[in-house]
């Protein structure tokens, strides 16, 4: 049985693209003999052939595609926290080379920071004190990054 083809040239169809490694939008460019043959895909616009889709293969292609952004999430998560730790040691091997050794000052809200203080703080560990925002406010850098906290209350 002849397949009806109800799509003309400039047409949309879904198609697998083979740039984008995913199932896309592609704008009907030839037909031949009732089948579509060739396609332009919307996203990178390049013409390549034809592949349709079927159900279970676009589920496919669109849980890996899934897989793939997951798995970069996670990447860029771990990048981002790794280079927090760096700057992090740094920036306190830094403070303690210029400033000479100091103990750090167990944070709390009352007590007032200047820049380059190293204190320690009960749940987040030694900090940096590396702004003063205004008299109730300083940016502390920590191992996971820099945290704004309370001062002279
Ligand atoms: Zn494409």
């Amino acid at each position: 049985m002849a397949e009806q083809l109800n799509v003309d040239v400039g047409s949309e169809v879904e198609s697998m693209c083979t740039k984008c490694k995913l199932v896309t939008v592609h704008v009907v460019s030839a037909i031949k003999n009732d089948k579509i043959t060739k396609v332009m895909c919307k996203s990178c616009l390049s013409s390549h052939r034809y592949r349709p889709v079927d159900a279970e293969t676009k589920a496919e292609i669109t849980k890996k595609a899934k897989e793939r952004k997951l798995v970069a999430q996670k990447a860029a998560r771990k990048r981002a926290a790794t280079s927090a730790a760096r700057k992090w040691e740094n920036l306190l091997s830094k403070v303690q080379d210029e400033e000479q050794e100091q103990d750090p000052t167990e944070y709390s809200i009352q007590q007032t920071y200047e820049t380059n203080q190293i204190i320690n703080h009960a749940k987040f560990g030694k900090g940096v004190v590396v702004k003063i925002i205004d008299d109730k406010k300083v940016d502390i850098v920590f191992e996971d990054g820099v945290r704004t906290m309370a001062q002279n209350y």
